[in-house]
C-alpha cells in the first residue's frame, strides 16, 4: 500500500513545514516528495510569533537555533504581555506565560491564590507574579541559563516569516524535496472521487498518489476541488482584517510579545533582531481599512512616516474534513484562527505530526481519517474558546465593538461551562480534567487568562486562612533569585552569531 508520490501545494511555511517533516518521516522509503510554489502568488508573509511547539519542530529536524535564528531575524519568546484588555485597577496588563517545571511550587500558589480570591480574599492573583518567564521577560533576560543552572524554562520564537520559508525550503532541498516553481492552473480527479493529477502552467501534468493542500487561504484542492464545507468562526470571532506597518527595532528587543487592545481589535508588537514586526487586527464591521491604519500610525507614532502599510483579509475559520480522500489541507487552507495567541503554525506542526502517524498506522490508507478530523477539529475548537474568552470577558467600553463582545452569547457550551466553574468558585482542574474541549490550553493558562483580567467577585472582609498561607516574600525571593542565573535576551541572541 506504500504510495510513490506526493506532492504538495504551496511553499508557505505551512508547505515547507509538511514537506521537511515528510521528507524526515520518510527519508528511508521510495516515496518522493514534490513541492510546487507559484512564482506569481507570493506567500502571506506574516505570523513571526510562535508557542513552544516551534521548538519541538526544530528539535525534531535537528536544526540548532545557532543555524536557523540568526538567518531568519529571530528573536526567543517567554510569553504575551496583554495590555488594556481589562478596566479593572490592577489588571490593566498581565502576562501569559510559556509555564515551565521550575514554576513547580510557585504555579501551585499562583492556583491556591485565585482560589482564595475567588472565595473573596485580597491575595495577589496576577500571574505576573508567579512565574519564572514573567520574571525574565520583564528584566529582558534570555530563556537558556547559565550552565551551573540547571532547570531549562519553556519557550517560543519570533521570527521573520519569509526568511523561515527560504531557510525551510533549504533544508527540505537538501533532504530530497523537488521543489518546482509553477502554477497549478486544473486539477483531474479519478472516478472515486480521489485527486489524479495537477496541470501546472511550467511543467505540465503532475500525477502522485498523495496532495498536501498549503495554498493559503485559497484553499485550492481542499476547499475548491473537493468541496469540503468551510465552518466560520465569525459569529464569535468579529476580527477579519488585519494592517501591518514594520518599526525600527528598540535596543531592548523584550522577550516577549505584546498585544495592546485597539477600539476595535488589538495590535501585534513582535521584536526581531532587525526590526519590530506590528500589525493591528480588527472587524470590518466595525471600522473601514483607514481608519484602522491611522489608529496604528498614533499608535506607533508614525503618522507622518512614509513606511508603507500592508491590508490583509482573514478568514476566520475551519474546514469540516482537514484530511479527504487523497488530500490533506495544512495551513491557512485548513482554517485560522485569528492571531491572537499565535497558535497558526502550532495547528500546522500538529496537523502534520497527527496525519503522518495516522496514515502510517492505517497502512497508507483512509482507515484512521475520521478519527484524525475529529482531533484536529477538537484542537481548533478549544483555540477558538480559549481566544473567545479575550473578548467575551472584556470589560472595555470605549467602543460599540468591545461592548458587542462582551455582550455576544454565541460562545460554546465549554467556554460558558468554564466561566461558570470559575465565578461559582468550584474546581477549575477538576472540569478541565473531564473536558476534551478545554484541554487545548493547559489549566494554568485558564487560570492566567481568568484572573490576568480580573475575573473575581467583590473582596470579602472575612480572610480565607488557606490562601494566606502563600507567602508572597517567598515566591518573589525564589523568582528573583533563579532569574539571576540567566543571561541577557541580546547577548544571547549575540551568542548564536559566535
Ligand atoms: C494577520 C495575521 C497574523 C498572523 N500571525 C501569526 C502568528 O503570530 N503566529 C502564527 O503561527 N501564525 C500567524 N498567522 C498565520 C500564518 O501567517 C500562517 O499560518 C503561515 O504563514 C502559513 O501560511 P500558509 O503556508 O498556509 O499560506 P501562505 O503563506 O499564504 O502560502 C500559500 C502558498 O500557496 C501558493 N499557491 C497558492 N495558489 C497556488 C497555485 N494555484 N499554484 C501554486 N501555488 C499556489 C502560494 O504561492 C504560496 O506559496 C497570521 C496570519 C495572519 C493573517
Amino acid at each position: 500500500m506504500q504510495p510513490k508520490s506526493i506532492v504538495i501545494v504551496g511553499g508557505g511555511t505551512a508547505g515547507w513545514m509538511a514537506a521537511n517533516l515528510m521528507a524526515k518521516k520518510w527519508r528511508n522509503s521510495n516515496i518522493d516528495i514534490t513541492l510546487v510554489e507559484s512564482p506569481d502568488i507570493g506567500i502571506i508573509g506574516v505570523g513571526e510569533g510562535s508557542t513552544p511547539q516551534l521548538k519541538a519542530f526544530f528539535d525534531k529536524m535537528d536544526i540548532a537555533e545557532h543555524e536557523w535564528m540568526p538567518q531568519c531575524n529571530a528573536t526567543y519568546k517567554l510569553g504575551i504581555n496583554f495590555k488594556n484588555w481589562s478596566t479593572k485597577k490592577g489588571f490593566e496588563q498581565y502576562f501569559h506565560p510559556f509555564d515551565s517545571a521550575l514554576d513547580l511550587h510557585t504555579r501551585k500558589k499562583f492556583i491556591l491564590n485565585c482560589y482564595g480570591r475567588r472565595l473573596g480574599d485580597d491575595v495577589k492573583t496576577l500571574p505576573n507574579d508567579f512565574f519564572i518567564a514573567a520574571y525574565l521577560a520583564k528584566q529582558n533576560l534570555g530563556p537558556h541559563a547559565n550552565s551551573n543552572f540547571p532547570f531549562p524554562v519553556n519557550y517560543g520564537y519570533h521570527f521573520d516569516s519569509h526568511l523561515l520559508g527560504k531557510f525551510l525550503c533549504d533544508k527540505a532541498i537538501e533532504l530530497g524535496v523537488e521543489h518546482i516553481s509553477g502554477n497549478v492552473t486544473d486539477v483531474a480527479l479519478h472516478l472515486n472521487g480521489d485527486i489524479e493529477k495537477l496541470s501546472v502552467d511550467s511543467v505540465g501534468w503532475l500525477s502522485a498518489d498523495f496532495f498536501i493542500d498549503s495554498t493559503g487561504f485559497r484553499s485550492l484542492l481542499l476547499q475548491n476541488t473537493l468541496k469540503v464545507p468551510f465552518v466560520n468562526f465569525k459569529e464569535n470571532l468579529f476580527n477579519n482584517s488585519a494592517v501591518i506597518i514594520p518599526s525600527p527595532s528598540s535596543n531592548k528587543r523584550p522577550p516577549q510579545t505584546t498585544s495592546t487592545a485597539l477600539k476595535n481589535g488589538w495590535a501585534w508588537d513582535i521584536p526581531l533582531t532587525n526590526r519590530t514586526g506590528n500589525g493591528y487586527v480588527y472587524s470590518s464591521d466595525f471600522c473601514s481599512s483607514e481608519e484602522a491604519e491611522i489608529e496604528l500610525r498614533e499608535k506607533l507614532n508614525l503618522l507622518d512616516s512614509d513606511v508603507e502599510a500592508r491590508h490583509l483579509k482573514m478568514k476566520v475559520g475551519r474546514v469540516e474534513q482537514h484530511w479527504a480522500k487523497n488530500c490533506l489541507a495544512v495551513g491557512l487552507s485548513q482554517g485560522f484562527i485569528e492571531p491572537l495567541e499565535a497558535t497558526a503554525l502550532h495547528l500546522v506542526q500538529e496537523t502534520i505530526e497527527h496525519f503522518i502517524s495516522a496514515w502510517d498506522k492505517g497502512n497508507f490508507t483512509n482507515t484512521h481519517a475520521a478519527a484524525f478530523n475529529k482531533n484536529i477539529n477538537q484542537r481548533f475548537d478549544g483555540i477558538r474558546d480559549y481566544i473567545v474568552c479575550h473578548y467575551k470577558l472584556n470589560s472595555r467600553t470605549d467602543s460599540e465593538y468591545w461592548q458587542q463582545n462582551a455582550r455576544n452569547t454565541k460562545t460554546s457550551g465549554s467556554l460558558a461551562e468554564i466561566i461558570n466553574v470559575w465565578l461559582n468558585r468550584e474546581d477549575l482542574a477538576q472540569y478541565w480534567e473531564q473536558s476534551t474541549q478545554a484541554k487545548s490550553y493547559s489549566v494554568v493558562s485558564w487560570h492566567c487568562i481568568l484572573s490576568g483580567y480580573g475575573i473575581f467577585p467583590e473582596l470579602n472582609q472575612k480572610i480565607n486562612t488557606q490562601a494566606m498561607s502563600v507567602n508572597m516574600d517567598e515566591v518573589h525571593q525564589f523568582l528573583s533569585q533563579c532569574s539571576r542565573n540567566f543571561p541577557d535576551h541580546t547577548q544571547q541572541l549575540n551568542n548564536l552569531l559566535k
